[in-house]
């Protein structure tokens, strides 16, 4: 371990253990945590076997009896505690998701607060799962349908918002009666281990939240396996989605897929161009453009590109490149070297295939983690930057010249996650917000996450909504009941 654990507070949140049936387990072989800023060691975490993976799916079961017959005031106290001991520990939380991702620090603050939002919505939207009395065609019977909570659930997350993400799932889960085993990215636990830990401060019930890290295939083959599991939350790249949507074919679990992204940016004419220059600011350069809604084609009208262009350039030069911990840092590192290499491969194609460097375009002096923010304009259909989802700090720029010809370069792509456009005028507001395949739509807006909304895709992004009253019906079941009272 080196110092970097002196830096909290509360040094407990930094375990390093599987946490199962509510006690951290560190006998096991290891991997490094490795800081994205620094490429130094955080510290090294276990590693499960497929035994511990089998003691988590048990422990989770017999939680799952003792949870789902728990009284609701109970599961929205206990959820309340959990939500309060993070907000008491936000400033810690924040600093281990910079340590183990990069992100600024008011970032990773802003994530803990969106994180904990979820477990207080969800602890008090547990009220509301309500079923139906339908009237019956046969006047001899009473028909009811009632909610019940579908069981264990597997919950597998990415590295991109290490917090964020795995509160999303598992406050719902846990409102509605379920138990959770949790596998975090490899580069990220931390941050999941420091939730363990604050849940079993809040009394969580033995095994009602797991945590195992480790090799990601073998437990995804364990956890997708399993009949014990019933439902199967991942966020993740589209690639293993696909994989693990396969893998549960056999077990038929329900599932959530939160996958990639390919977002349009559109700016038509008579947008306000200031305004959607902040806009694309917010859009691209959070997390260091690693985020699933993150603007990754901006289609710009040509009678406003030249003033979008100058404007937008002016704000990019202003963002301060650097640690996340360092105060007035706006762009962290990526997540580690090869993320880096990637980006320079689809600047590089895009340059060969004829876009301009308009800034940046290249590795930063900081170091191989760091890119510089960079904008390329005359973008092309055929190249990378357009077919795939970026996470970087590029902001690939199209022109186009009619209403219908961007609305098909938008659509042009197999993802549907998040999707933004600026205009002012109200008839092309509402025909082009219908017109656009996404699960998710910006108007004159970069920022979109919320907890009371349906996050969520269609086509390759995935399927399954989380956030708001939406997000509780991916872990219950339906039971409809018929009695005949003659
Ligand atoms: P990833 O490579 O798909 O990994 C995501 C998670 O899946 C990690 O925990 C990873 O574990 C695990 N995993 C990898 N291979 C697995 C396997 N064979 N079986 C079971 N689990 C496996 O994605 P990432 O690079 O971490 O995250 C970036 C992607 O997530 C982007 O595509 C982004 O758009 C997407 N994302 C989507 C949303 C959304 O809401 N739609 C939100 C955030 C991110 P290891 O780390 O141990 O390999």
């Amino acid at each position: 371990m080196n110092d970097n654990n002196l830096m909290l507070k509360n040094p407990y949140l930094l375990q390093t253990g599987l946490l199962i049936n509510n006690k951290f387990i560190n006998n096991r072989l290891t991997f490094p945590v490795i800081n994205p800023a620094t490429n130094s060691l955080i510290i090294a975490v276990a590693t499960a076997n497929t035994t511990d993976v089998e003691d988590a799916i048990v422990s989770a079961e017999h939680a799952f009896k003792i949870w789902k017959n728990t009284n609701i005031t109970k599961r929205a106290s206990i959820l309340k505690k959990w939500h309060d001991l993070i907000i008491d520990n936000l400033e810690d939380l924040a600093v281990i998701i910079t340590l183990e991702c990069g992100k600024p620090l008011n970032e990773a603050r802003a994530e803990i607060l969106h994180g904990a939002s979820y477990v207080e919505w969800y602890s008090e939207e547990i009220k509301r799962i309500n079923g139906d009395i339908i009237p019956a065609s046969d006047s001899q019977q009473k028909i009811s349908v009632t909610k019940e909570p579908i069981g264990v659930c597997a919950i597998i997350t990415p590295w991109n918002f290490p917090h964020a993400m795995i509160m999303r799932k598992v406050a719902p889960a846990l409102a509605c009666g379920c138990s959770v085993i949790i596998k975090p990215a490899s580069q990220t636990p931390l941050s999941a281990l420091a939730l363990g830990y604050l849940a079993v401060k809040a009394g969580f019930t033995d095994g009602l939240l797991n945590i195992i890290m480790g090799d990601s295939a073998q437990i995804g083959q364990q956890l997708t396996q399993s009949d014990i599991i019933r439902k199967l939350s991942f966020t993740g790249s589209t690639a293993i989605g696909k994989q693990l949507y396969a893998q549960s074919a056999t077990t038929l679990k329900k599932l959530s897929l939160e996958l990639g992204g390919n977002a349009p940016f559109i700016v038509f004419e008579d947008a306000n161009i200031l305004q959607a220059v902040d806009g694309l600011i917010k859009a691209k350069f959070r997390n260091s453009g690693q985020t699933c809604i993150c603007a990754n084609r901006v289609f710009l009208h040509k009678n406003i590109q030249q003033q979008f262009t100058n404007e937008l350039l002016i704000r990019v030069r202003q963002l301060n490149v650097g640690n996340g911990l360092d105060i007035g840092v706006n762009v962290g590192p990526l997540i580690n070297q090869q993320a880096v290499v990637n980006t320079s491969a689809l600047v590089k194609d895009a340059i060969a295939q004829g876009a301009t460097l308009v800034t940046g375009g290249s590795i930063h002096s900081l170091g191989n983690n760091f890119f510089m923010p960079t904008i390329l304009s005359e973008c092309t259909t055929q190249m990378r930057v357009f077919n795939e989802e970026i996470f970087a700090p590029i902001i690939a720029i199209y022109s186009f010249s009619s209403d219908d010809e961007v609305v098909a370069l938008a659509n042009k792509t197999e993802y549907g996650l998040a999707s933004y456009f600026y205009a002012r005028d109200i008839t092309r507001i509402h025909r082009v917000a219908e017109q656009l395949q996404f699960g998710m739509v910006g108007i004159n807006t970069g920022f979109i996450s919320s907890v009371n909304i349906p996050f969520g895709g269609i086509k390759h992004s995935g399927f399954g909504r989380e956030g708001g009253k939406y997000g509780l019906d991916e872990y219950l079941n339906i039971k409809y009941v018929c009695t005949d009272i003659q």
